[in-house]
């Protein structure tokens, strides 16, 4: 976020670190002020009560059977009181009443972990809903029809809806928003950018069948991705437009799903000295985006960031096995370091960046980094069942699917980033993919259904269902497993793919 001149942070030291010092009037009135915050703190963060009785308010019970790190603030604190830690602060005064079950915002049953049901059907109206027109006020998604659409394909999927009723309605959707000069636009008579292409395909995807899959004109595609292509690896996510590793993500999405040629088209070979592919100098691109806290940035010297950290991985992941693609593009210690900082607790919820607030469509961003990275570690698959052999999970699946459950779920339907803001299809989506990265362990095989050498490692992963010994949630509450690199089901890639392999291959 750019600085902006002239407005200072709100940065405050504790004044009982100045106690050598006399004290002047303004520093007494401002100690007064902290002693203050310090009481009102104190009440925001340990006695919330639903009582409405006078005197003293008394601590309200959680739920039984939630642990006591999910019910109470950190005992470490950082002394230097900040804007930033004010808002931390007033964050987990909103998220304790719904961590610990007492909000009269939640809707129950709650079950023996303290853990509120999913509310499915809610869910399912407020996404069937978002497929509809929309008021006035959304002009500004004008841009995002393909997300749109997407979002809510994703989230009826997770939670087990067949979405291919919606097959032509999907395709007449997207049809007018599909350039003749290769790639979809955001909306009507608008320039093709790599997100709204990516969540065009992966909804046509969703949807499946040889009408969705015969709607994409895939020489265009791979031409107008020609000319995205830059030198120093990257690809810019529209003609003109900025280059970052969301560009990177979509464009290695579209060319494996839709089975494009590597090289180059015409045209460009001669532009790109020494890049004869459209993924030569991409996994060193990558590399570059890693910063010096460990975690990945859009481009190369920005900050890192959960939802880049994982278009960078799936990419590379994409661009062969991560045992391989990871481990020799990335410090993985250092990854593993900042990943890790993203899990709060007693929110149970990540972050996407240092010093930021929970927010849960992280659920999915940082939460899908990490089969990713569990899969470099677990190195090459010897066989076609899960490894005998696992790093194992390397996050809280209990403290996300508390957040998820307890925090994101809105009472009118939807899901949201955090307790006090409004539900969108775009948290609806993330959310529950999120809450699906809890209750699958995904893994690799050495088995791909595609049958060429290019891409294979990304068409070998499986899935299976956590154990439900040690699930917090209820077993009716499990949604569908996703693809860790696609983020659609496992068989629609797989029917993608193979649709197009079979397919004459584009030619000049
Ligand atoms: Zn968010």
């Amino acid at each position: 976020m750019p600085l902006v001149a002239g407005k200072r942070r709100n940065v405050r030291f504790p004044l009982a670190h100045l106690k050598t010092a006399p004290l002047t009037t303004a520093q007494q009135k401002q100690k007064h002020g902290h002693q203050k915050q310090n009481l009102n703190l104190k009440n925001r963060l340990g006695n919330h009560s639903t009582s409405s009785s006078g005197g003293e308010m008394a601590e309200s019970a959680a739920q039984p059977g939630i642990p006591a790190l999910f019910t109470q603030p950190p005992s470490l604190r950082d002394p230097l009181v900040t804007e930033t830690t004010d808002l931390q602060d007033a964050t987990l005064s909103k998220c304790l009443p719904f961590l610990k079950g007492i909000s009269d915002a939640q809707k129950g049953p709650f079950n023996a972990n303290g853990v509120p049901a999913l509310q499915r059907g809610d869910h399912l109206d407020y996404l069937y809903d978002a497929l509809e027109d929309y008021p006035a006020g959304f002009v500004a998604m004008d841009s995002s029809r393909p997300w749109m659409i997407y979002w809510s394909l994703a989230g009826l999927t997770l939670m087990g809806e067949d979405v291919t009723p919606l097959r032509q309605r999907v395709i007449e959707s997207l049809r007018p928003m599909q350039n003749p000069t290769g790639g979809f636009g955001g909306g009507h008579g608008q320039v093709s950018h790599l997100a709204s292409s990516y969540a065009a395909i992966l909804s046509l995807a969703m949807v499946g069948g040889s009408d969705a899959f015969a709607l994409v004109d895939r020489k265009t595609m791979w031409q107008w991705l020609g000319n995205l292509k830059q030198n120093d690896g990257g690809f810019r996510v529209c003609e003109g437009g900025e280059e970052d590793v969301r560009g990177a993500y979509c464009a290695s999405v579209i060319i494996s799903l839709l089975d494009l040629p590597l090289a180059q088209p015409p045209g460009r070979q001669n532009e790109l000295p020494g890049l004869s592919k459209l993924t030569d100098g991409l996994a060193e691109y990558l590399s570059r985006c890693q910063t010096f806290e460990g975690g990945i940035s859009g481009s190369p010297g920005s900050e890192a960031h959960g939802a880049y950290a994982f278009c960078a991985l799936a990419c590379l992941s994409i661009l062969g096995p991560p045992e391989e693609t990871i481990a020799s593009h990335m410090d993985l210690p250092l990854l593993l370091s900042w990943l890790s900082a993203r899990q709060y607790a007693p929110e149970g919820g990540f972050s996407g960046r240092t010093n930021k607030l929970v927010d849960g469509c992280y659920s999915h961003w940082v939460g899908s980094c990490w089969p990713l990275i569990q899969s470099a570690l677990d190195g090459h698959p010897q066989s076609a069942s899960a490894p005998s052999t696992t790093v194992g999970s390397l996050f809280s699946h209990e403290g996300l699917a508390r957040y998820i459950l307890s925090c994101c779920q809105h009472p009118f339907g939807g899901l949201r980033d955090k307790p006090g803001k409004h539900a969108d299809s775009y948290h609806t989506c993330y959310v529950l993919t999120g809450l699906s990265a809890t209750q699958h362990h995904h893994y690799r095989t050495d088995s791909s259904p595609c049958a060429k050498e290019n891409f294979s490692s990304a068409f070998s992963w499986q899935s299976r269902p956590t154990n439900p010994e040690e699930d917090v949630f209820e077993q009716g509450d499990r949604l569908t497993a996703f693809h860790p690199i696609y983020v659609i089901p496992h068989q629609a890639a797989e029917k993608m793919r193979l649709w197009y392999e079979a397919e004459s291959p584009v030619v000049v």
